[in-house]
């Protein structure tokens, strides 16, 4: 049967499976799928429960390079956005089932070797997310006090690999650069106050700091106008609604050339964006309040510094131009201005990771791929190799994007398996019997952490939390992940 290149209609392809299945010898009815996912983020779990729907009797290993499941759910989203974690419950109901292994603590690619996993399972999915930060380059990016927003993010929300950094918070103003979701929410952060802070899950040493903190002021710079910017509008408007905080943007910033005035007329969310822009500056700021301010049509030449430390932005005026696809492109105007700041936090983006032993575009930065299927050398695909989220598609959407994300891999994931192929190739049926895995993993001296060590770190941190009136306390290292996950319960 012909391959397609992607998936748009799930009942065809449901009704495609259906039909491969009647036809296929009941032998191969009976041999259930042995499926590595690698990454339990919102992207794995949304792939489990797409492969529990469509390939029955499928035995799953969840394989998580953090003791603590739910990615970006646990160490991205921002801590006074409880509502966006709530889909955790739903990751915990598929965690929970029977089917579903998890091995938290298991770095695949360094600790674990793919290879490993090629002779273990009829198919990984890979859904390991966009780990690494991207970068401006410009002059005086290494400069201390200038940082990537997403190590921002993983500091204030307890992921072990930013445990330690140092934010220093005792200037008066930050400029963040860049006008996607995770520049709302760094600002929001900076600015919200430790009161409301101290509600949350927020990482315990980041409230420490945050409480400590000076800053008056958070500029957050877009390189072109605000009908391009990227944020969704309940988060814009947001800062509209918080104590002791104003939103600041002037009127002449929010001024746009014809083609961008047609660009937010013919799109909701960006109308809608340039009318709360657009409150914003009729308001002006309240006295006394901290404020947000948004600038435009500025892009970062050079990160200046004294005594190794940042102390000013220095920007490029641009105009807009369109490239030959249509889209508008920020040009530098040869004006500059030096901003004033004592922190700079680049908000342009995520790349992904590499996993060792696995294919990777660098120019695109995932895991080449045709709607879910991994391509391999030649571009051919990789028989039984699939890769779903972030890691497939790039850093973008919300995360009930990875949703149809999944499905798509799993439909495509689940056409082959009725069609034999796989990574089982002439193995032994295994009958049903979970992998060994284990075994690999004890021969490396790898500690993972099951179910019933997740369910022990997670009690231990929601009955500290309860303690003090906050949804839980983390624990912001591996060395007390893991000895939370291992030691019994009081
Ligand atoms: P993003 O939405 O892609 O925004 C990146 C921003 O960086 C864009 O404004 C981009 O400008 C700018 N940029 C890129 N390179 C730049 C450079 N060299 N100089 C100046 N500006 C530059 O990415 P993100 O904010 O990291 O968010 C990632 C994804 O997570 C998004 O899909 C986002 O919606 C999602 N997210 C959602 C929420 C939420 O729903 N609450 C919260 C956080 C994140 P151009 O447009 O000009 O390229």
């Amino acid at each position: 049967m012909p391959r397609e290149s992607s998936f748009v209609n799930y009942e065809q392809v449901n009704q495609r499976v259906l039909l491969l299945r009647q036809a296929a010898s009941p032998k191969r009815m009976n041999t259930p799928a042995r499926i590595a996912v690698v990454g339990a983020g919102p992207a794995g779990f949304f792939t489990v429960a797409a492969l529990l729907k469509a390939v029955p009797g499928a035995r799953i290993d969840l394989f998580n390079r953090l003791p603590a499941p739910y990615g970006l759910v646990r160490d991205g989203v921002a801590p006074d956005h409880e509502p966006i974690k709530s889909v955790s419950r739903v990751f915990a109901k598929l965690l929970a089932r029977e089917e579903v292994r998890y091995f938290g603590n298991v770095d695949v690619g360094a600790g674990l070797e793919v290879d490993v996993l090629r002779g273990l399972y009829d198919q990984i999915v890979y859904a390991v997310g966009s780990q690494r930060d991207r970068r401006m380059r410009v002059p005086g990016e290494g400069l201390e006090g200038s940082h990537a927003a997403t190590a921002f993010v993983g500091w204030y929300n307890g992921h072990p690999h930013y445990r330690d950094r140092r934010f220093d918070l005792a200037c008066r103003r930050v400029v963040v650069v860049g006008n996607g979701n995770v520049a709302l929410d760094v600002a929001r952060i900076l600015v919200l106050g430790a009161e409301r802070l101290a509600r949350t899950d927020i990482a315990c040493h980041a409230l420490r700091a945050l409480r400590e903190s000076r800053v008056q002021e958070v500029l957050v710079l877009g390189r072109r106008g605000p009908a391009q910017a990227s944020f969704a509008t309940p988060e814009l408007k947001e800062f509209g609604g918080l104590e002791g905080v104003s939103a600041v943007v002037d009127e002449s910033d929010l001024a746009l050339d014809a083609a961008s005035r047609a660009l937010a007329e013919s799109d909701r969310v960006r109308s809608r964006n340039m009318e709360v822009l657009r409150g914003y500056a009729r308001a002006g700021p309240e006295a006394g309040d901290r404020i947000v301010r948004f600038r435009f049509l500025v892009s970062p030449v050079a990160i200046e510094g004294r005594e190794g430390r940042v102390s000013a932005v220095r920007v490029e005026r641009n105009g807009l131009e369109a490239g030959k696809d249509g889209v508008l492109r920020a040009r530098g105007i040869g004006e500059t201005e030096r901003i004033d700041c004592g922190m700079a936090l680049r908000s342009v983006g995520y790349r992904g990771e590499p996993v060792p032993g696995v294919p990777f575009d660098e120019r695109l930065s995932v895991i080449p791929n045709e709607g879910g299927r991994v391509l391999g050398a030649k571009g051919r695909p990789a028989p039984g190799e699939y890769v779903a989220g972030w890691a497939k598609r790039g850093p973008s959407g919300v995360i009930g994007t990875n949703k149809a994300d999944a499905s798509e891999t799993v439909a495509a994931l689940a056409v082959d398996w009725e069609e034999g192929i796989s990574l089982r190739k002439g193995r032994r049926n295994a009958g049903g019997r979970p992998s060994g895995v284990t075994e690999a993993l004890r021969e490396r001296g790898i500690r993972w952490i099951d179910k019933d060590g997740w369910a022990r770190l997670d009690a231990r941190e929601t009955a500290a939390g309860k303690e003090q009136g906050r949804p839980r306390v983390k624990l912001c290292t591996v060395a007390e992940m893991l000895q939370a996950a291992y030691s019994p319960l009081p």
